[in-house]
């Protein structure tokens, strides 16, 4: 399995350059909040499985950032009090989980071109009136998948899952790796119709159901973009037979690491890749916006790897 590799991420000159620690040079060792600490927040509902806090506060730590990142629960009636609560304590940015990505868009005074395409944003950044509203999910799917492009580009690609996740997935593949067709694999046929409709515009979407094994057999790549194998247990295909070793297969579940879907495709000679480049690639890009710096993948992926270790 590969991961996304930010040792090419420059620095980037923007106004919010990062102020350092006001404690760290004090001779006292202490690296805590201060007065000064600014703030950067995750909100959803549920948020408490969340990796962000500890991908970013490592991250934060890792290039003595005066930043803290918290994680709060906000039910959907109070998300309009918590956006502008935020914007008025001068919180450097936030991330947006389920099920507020949409509705901040509706919150947020821009968005970039990807949040509106796709309708829906997991990013907030400060602008000059109000918050600028972004979808990094888009980057972070296509991180570990910039060396595969020549396998994919030109050749169809199977998507399984009509969901949120899955479309950033089909947006993300029709913009940047050219491939002969997307077709998306879904229980439910219309909400696999929306999602062909609302993105039909940037290539060629087509829909199937779940058990069209030819769909996944031709495919280049396969993504899951569904839950199915959280459990450990679950595959979401009909079948398992039809994987072959000239598949990139690529499960966004990253616990386990190691779904029963990618542990079939190893088995039959596939390339896998799992769900937390993908988390790592969209931090990345989100903490590029907040901070104007390169991310300390490294870092951050060391913290995520011990959290998951420890919470399995
Ligand atoms: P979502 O919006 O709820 O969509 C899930 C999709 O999977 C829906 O199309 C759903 O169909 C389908 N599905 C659920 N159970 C199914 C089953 N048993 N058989 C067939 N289809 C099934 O969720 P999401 O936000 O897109 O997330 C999808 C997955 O991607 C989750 O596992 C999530 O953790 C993962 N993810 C990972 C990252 C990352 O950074 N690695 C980022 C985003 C998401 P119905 O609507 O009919 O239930």
């Amino acid at each position: 399995m590969r991961g996304p590799d930010a040792s090419d991420e420059a620095p980037l000159a923007t106004s919010a350059a990062p102020r350092s620690h006001a404690l760290m040079s004090d001779g006292l060792g202490y690296r805590g909040i201060t007065a000064s600490t600014e703030l950067v927040v995750l909100l959803g509902d549920p948020v408490g499985h969340s990796l962000s806090p500890v991908i970013h506060n490592a991250a934060f730590a890792e290039q003595a950032l005066d930043l803290v990142y918290l994680a709060h629960a906000v039910a959907s009636g109070a998300l309009p009090h918590a956006i502008d609560g935020l914007w008025a304590l001068g919180a450097r940015g936030a991330n947006v989980t389920i099920p507020h990505k949409r509705a901040v868009l509706g919150l947020a005074s821009e968005a970039t071109e990807t949040a509106r395409t796709l309708g829906a944003a997991n990013t907030l950044r400060r602008g000059d009136d109000g918050w600028v509203a972004d979808n990094t999910d888009v980057e972070g799917f296509l991180d570990p998948l910039r060396i595969h492009r020549q396998r994919v580009s030109g050749h169809p690609v199977a998507v399984l899952g009509a969901g949120g996740a899955a479309r950033a997935v089909v947006y993300a593949v029709l913009r940047d790796l050219s491939p002969a067709h997307v077709t998306v694999l879904a229980r439910r046929p219309d909400q696999a119709d929306q999602l062909a409709v609302d993105l039909g515009a940037h290539g060629d979407v087509r829909v199937a159901a779940m058990d069209d094994r030819e769909a996944v057999r031709s495919a280049a790549l396969i993504v899951n973009a569904t839950p199915v194998g959280m459990d450990g247990n679950a595959t979401p295909l009909a079948g398992l037979s039809m994987l072959h070793d000239r598949h990139v297969v690529y499960d966004l579940i990253y616990r386990p690491a190691q779904t029963p879907l990618l542990k079939a495709a190893e088995s039959r000679g596939a390339e896998t890749i799992n769900g937390l480049p993908m988390l790592l690639g969209q931090a990345a890009a989100s903490y590029r916006q907040w901070t104007g710096l390169a991310f300390p993948l490294a870092t951050a992926r060391r913290a995520a790897l011990h959290a998951l270790g420890r919470h399995g």
